[in-house]
């Protein structure tokens, strides 16, 4: 399989060539060169596959250069039942994702997929831990060092270095806002004791941590001397290891590949909904793909009237579901590079514009009417709705939910159609937003087993300024 960029206008590269990069030379994204196809009797032969061999049939499309006999192994590694148990007994984990049933609503049943067991219990491990190990893999093949560099308001960052801890190689920095993350997400992060980890909690907001990350970044001369990269959400193997769980979760609601199913998808930089775009594009029976957004409504107002207006930073508002708190959605050009054709210097046009006017108009346009057929449908929620819908799903069925997955559900509940299993992804475990629900139900979360402790574990965390060579400095003096 061959990469190319959404811009049109880079060499079209490997699997492992753009594993540890992140942007095209041209300022695109990377995807295929063309979406498998999967037909329905592929399908049904995939039913009953542990869910890191139904992960093998999938990846093996995409990453040819990477042995079978290597990647089996390094995906049997991954998704075993003991990483994504949380708590739960082993034996019940087996699915890795399973659907817990909500129930049945206007004529269909509604169930959540659950993504959240993993160490840092939001969905991003599913994807995260995968990347620890292909890193590893990638950079011992290599014989290579890199050097992570990140910015984090809670889960990216939590995510990233339980995937990394430990591993031969790799290093992080991570960047938090100093005090502004839940107590459970800085517990998280700042207990963590491995040498190859270090959380850098900066005397700021995540805009400051942001901007330190792209100045960094920006000097190029620094950044190949210390060998710096960066994990952030338009990494491709990230969102092809995202696919796998559409496969499962349909495999898991259906008896035979001629039914269909929707998924909702709380979204924020659209890397997980691209996921469920691609497995559709490959012959998934996906009905719908409902965009859940909060009150940073940029998808939802695009698939509701064709224009894309990126927000400024400080017209992003800070809500109660923040991991969807964005002013543009970075993996959203993969989508409309789909729309136009694959036509790379069209979707260059448009990102230029987004650039220059901050966004575009495609209701006028003719791919406009194509929209139809990638199944897209969307919804906004806001606190309210979150707050109604967590004391709702609490009351109707007995189940906490957290405040990004309500989101889901609330959106969810818009576009059910009779017959057609509706299943919304679980981003995140109630525990991580424990304030929200807390005003929601007037009892905390749960806490899953093993972690009552968490906040009283040792930290190991290093102040910071919000200060470039600051940060510069530590990153010489700490690089492997
Ligand atoms: C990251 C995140 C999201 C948003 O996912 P995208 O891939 O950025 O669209 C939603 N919910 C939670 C809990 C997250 O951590």
């Amino acid at each position: 399989m061959r990469y190319q960029s959404t811009r049109g206008n880079s060499p079209q590269q490997s699997f492992l060539e753009i594993l540890l990069g992140g942007l095209a030379p041209d300022g695109g994204l990377y995807l295929p060169s063309h979406y498998p196809q999967i037909s329905k009797a592929q399908l049904d032969s995939w039913r009953g596959l542990s869910y890191a061999d139904l992960a093998y049939e999938i990846l093996s499309l995409y990453c040819d250069d990477i042995p079978d006999t290597d990647l089996r192994a390094l995906l049997r590694k991954t998704y075993t039942a003991q990483v994504y148990c949380n708590g739960r007994a082993a034996d019940s984990a087996q699915d890795i994702t399973p659907i817990h049933w909500l129930g049945e609503e206007q004529g269909t049943r509604i169930g959540l997929l659950s993504l959240s067991n993993g160490p840092t219990l939001a969905f991003k491990d599913m994807a995260m831990q995968l990347l620890g190990n292909l890193f590893e893999y990638a950079l011992k093949r290599a014989g290579q060092q890199l050097n992570i560099l990140g910015a984090t308001s809670g889960d990216t960052g939590s995510a990233a270095e339980y995937a990394m801890r430990g591993k031969e190689g790799v290093t992080v920095f991570m960047l938090s806002p100093r005090g502004k993350m839940s107590a459970f997400q800085s517990a998280q992060m700042y207990s963590l004791q491995d040498p190859n980890i270090f959380n850098l909690a900066v005397g700021g907001v995540f805009d400051d941590c942001q901007d330190i990350v792209k100045a960094v970044s920006n000097d190029l001369p620094f950044k190949a001397k210390n060998q710096i990269g960066t994990v952030n959400s338009i990494n491709w193997g990230r969102v092809v290891a995202q696919v796998i769980y559409y496969f499962q979760g349909y495999l898991l609601a259906t008896k035979s590949s001629n039914e269909k199913v929707s998924f909702t998808v709380p979204s924020g930089n659209f890397g997980n909904v691209c996921a469920g775009h691609i497995a559709r594009m490959m012959g998934l029976p996906i009905e719908h793909l409902v965009v859940a957004t909060n009150e940073n409504d940029v998808l939802d107002e695009f698939y509701k009237t064709g224009v894309y207006r990126a927000r400024k930073s400080a017209e992003t508002l800070h809500t109660s579901s923040p991991s969807m708190d964005i002013s543009k959605a970075s993996n959203f050009e993969r989508f409309i590079f789909d729309l136009m054709s694959q036509d790379g210097q069209a979707t260059a046009k448009l990102f230029q514009q987004v650039e220059s006017q901050g966004g575009f108009d495609l209701s006028k346009d003719s791919v406009y009417k194509t929209m139809a057929k990638y199944g897209f449908r969307s919804g906004r929620s806001t606190h309210e709705n979150r707050i109604a819908t967590i004391q709702d799903i609490d009351q109707r069925y007995g189940v906490v939910i957290d405040t990004h997955t309500a989101d889901g559900v609330k959106v969810a509940r818009e576009h059910l159609q009779a017959g057609i299993p509706m299943l919304v992804l679980e981003t995140a475990l109630p525990i991580k937003f424990e304030e929200t629900i807390l005003e929601a139900l007037g009892r905390p979360a749960d806490c899953p087993k093993g972690l009552e402790g968490i906040k009283s574990l040792p930290q190991r965390v290093v102040n910071i300024d919000a200060d470039v060579s600051q940060v510069k400095s530590f990153i010489t003096d700490h690089v492997n």
